[in-house]
């Protein structure tokens, strides 16, 4: 859908990033990198949410020896993020990890950095260049007169010097802010003078919705323009909050197949004969990280529900205490309003198992949109089709205007 700005490739372990691979979703575990056990389970948890490649801090050396535990039993690739001390980078080098991240605002000796970047060259390990508006070099912060876009990309040019002085090619870069305006801006300068892939990411974006909200609006910025190669949601939250939410906004841009359900649900009105909230958040619940790649409906009433959601895969809209579930627009059963979250499960596992054909060849589909239409004229003598009394209001309102 959007026309990707052509990037170099490298790999970080098995995972490609850059030119026509597809764009990969990174977290971070928040767990001691000593404690393997712990980030282990943490990082299962990543990859099952959608996670392709996860940083973990390398600040000590209790770190980098839990690294060592770690890489071997890890599902997907590791990358050390360091900073301030460049011996860590090599530390983490020899736990054997898949990708290193250096921030060029506190590794600035030269010296370190190419010994760094040399390693890695021998190696074969790709390395970031994590610029970050927060942590920039200040003689760069002196130069443009603050944290300033062109500053941020100056930032990542120098570092790249250093590398390519050692004649080390496998970079990434990031030039992140947590202002969103900040980084759509220097990552677009950025695009304009390097092929290099990017990570795209609003740094300390801070807690959901506000945090989601404040990445979802410079990635997806960027990826419309076609810029970016790998994101990561900075968000205070549980990281795989993160890693659901990278995957959703690339299912949701087509930019990657869709791997979970796609809940969608209406927004309640006066019409609503459940708590759609709440089903809706039981449903999301109950499906969790199945891989069912499926659109699914929560629909609050029998009279719309089924016709607006009729692209839907699986759908259940309520109606005088009863769910309707209906499939592709179809009526195809009723029960209990409290057995309708898992109704829902059970149809969408057997159609994302044997298709829709199966689905409703099992049932008397005739019967179910009798009950249906039962229901929706029962609704509509109760409420009438006029559910916030319009045309009285509209009488009122004509009433009131001419006085
Ligand atoms: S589906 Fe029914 S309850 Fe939901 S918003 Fe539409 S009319 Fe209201």
């Amino acid at each position: 859908m959007f026309e990707r700005r052509k990037t170099r490739q490298l790999f970080v372990g098995k995972v490609p990033v850059g030119g026509d691979a597809p764009i990969t979703v990174q977290s971070m575990t928040i767990t001691k990198t000593a404690d393997v056990e712990g980030t282990l389970q943490q990082i299962y948890a990543l990859a099952a949410a959608g996670c392709d490649i996860v940083r973990c801090t390398c600040n000590e050396e209790a770190a980098a020896i839990g690294l060592a535990q770690i890489v071997p039993r890890s599902p997907i690739p590791i990358i050390a993020d360091i900073h301030h001390q460049y011996r860590m980078a090599l530390a983490a080098m020899e736990a054997g990890v898949h990708g290193l991240r250096l921030n060029p605002g506190n590794i600035r000796r030269p010296e370190h950095i190419k010994a760094v970047a040399a390693e890695a060259r021998d190696r074969k390990i790709p390395i970031r260049i994590g610029v970050n508006g927060g942590s920039l070099d200040p003689a760069l912060y002196e130069k443009w007169g603050g944290i300033k876009p062109e500053a941020m990309v100056e930032s990542a040019m120098q570092e790249l010097r250093y590398f390519q002085e050692v004649d080390f090619d496998l970079v990434k870069i990031s030039v992140k802010a947590s202002s969103v305006a900040l980084m759509i801006e220097a990552y677009r300068q950025l695009s304009e003078v390097t092929d290099i892939p990017l990570h795209l990411g609003v740094t300390e974006a801070g807690p959901p919705p506000a945090g989601l909200i404040k990445a979802t609006a410079g990635i997806a910025t960027l990826l419309m323009e076609g810029i970016g190669d790998t994101i990561r949601y900075s968000l205070t939250a549980d990281p795989v909050e993160e890693a659901r939410a990278g995957r959703q906004l690339l299912e949701s841009l087509g930019l990657r197949e869709r791997k979970n359900i796609d809940l969608i649900a209406c927004p309640s009105c006066g019409r609503a004969e459940i708590d759609v909230i709440d089903v809706a958040k039981r449903a999301m619940e109950a499906f969790g990280d199945r891989k069912i790649p499926l659109q699914v409906a929560v629909m609050g009433c029998v009279v719309n529900g089924p016709g607006e959601a009729r692209e839907a895969d699986i759908g259940i809209a309520a109606g005088n205490k009863r769910g309707h579930l209906f499939v592709k627009g179809r009526n195809v059963a009723v029960v209990p309003e409290d057995e309708m979250v898992d109704a829902l499960v059970e149809w969408a596992e057997f159609i994302h198992e044997h298709g829709t054909e199966a689905a409703i060849a099992r049932v008397d589909t005739a019967k179910a949109e009798r009950e249906a239409a039962k229901d929706r004229a029962a609704l509509l003598d109760d409420k009438g089709a006029d559910v916030n009394n319009a045309n009285e209001k509209i009488v009122e309102i004509r009433k009131t205007v001419e006085h």
